[in-house]
């Protein structure tokens, strides 16, 4: 089989949990049975509550059909995420983090010494994942392929930000990633209507918290905070401990 386009990280990325995870059991239970390839495209029958036609293009899995009730409806179904997790493994199980979905960012709780390249290369990592949160100015039917790219970018964070040391250094870098993202809600022309970047955002303040209760010396990447005027007054919780 020739691979597709897409990878697992960016299934995992544009799909919402429930669906991920649902899809991820199908496919680990081998219910996606009879796979054909196309033209730069794969087809399958995905044993559902009943067997079920599912096709998906090797560009993107999103250009996907399926006969069931969503897929008829032109929604991303599992039965959709399932075939396409069973071509990027090319039939191969999937491993204990492959198959979990991202969820909410957290701390990881690990206090220690970074280096100069380290903290680049988070920087880096910041920069490209915060291109996904993007104005939209488009026609509305693009309107909901802008709110999925939000939530990628989300989720992209989330996992980077999961993994960062507690350090200062680590904290202005969070610091900074939420200000700019403030600035793209209120004058950067996102429409987050949904609340995806707001609730994203009221995440990353919580590991903040977070980060200096482990390590004091983080409060002091706050002080930027205490004249910025955000969107929705976000930043309180964090200036408040400057101030205590
Ligand atoms: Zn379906």
């Amino acid at each position: 089989m020739n691979p597709p386009d897409f990878t697992l990280d960016k299934i995992k990325f544009a799909t919402d949990e429930s669906t991920f995870d649902k899809a991820a059991v199908l496919y680990s239970k081998g219910k996606v049975t009879q796979i054909t390839e196309g033209i730069r495209s794969y087809s399958g029958i995905v044993l559902g509550t009943k067997p079920y036609r599912v096709s998906v293009e090797a560009r993107d899995f999103r250009y996907a059909t399926c006969d069931c009730y969503l897929g008829k409806r032109d929604t991303l179904c599992k039965h959709m995420i399932a075939l396409a997790l069973y071509v990027v493994k090319d039939g191969k199980p999937l491993s204990d983090g492959e198959a979990k979905s991202i969820s909410t960012p957290s701390c990881s709780g690990i206090a220690r010494p970074i280096s100069d390249e380290e903290l680049a290369e988070s920087k880096e990592q910041v920069a490209k994942a915060m291109r996904y949160i993007k104005p939209y100015n488009g026609p509305s039917r693009t309107w909901e392929a802008s709110q999925n790219s939000l939530e990628e970018g989300c989720k992209r964070l989330s996992v980077i930000i999961t993994e960062l040391p507690v350090t200062q250094d680590m904290a202005k870098l969070l610091v900074d990633m939420l200000l700019r993202l403030d600035r793209k809600l209120q004058t950067g022309g996102v429409d987050d209507s949904n609340g995806i970047v707001g609730g994203f955002i009221q995440e990353a303040v919580t590991i903040l918290l977070e980060f200096a209760r482990l390590d004091p010396t983080c409060k002091k990447a706050f002080s930027k905070l205490a004249t910025a005027s955000t969107c929705f007054g976000w930043e309180e919780p964090l200036v408040q401990l400057i101030e205590n």
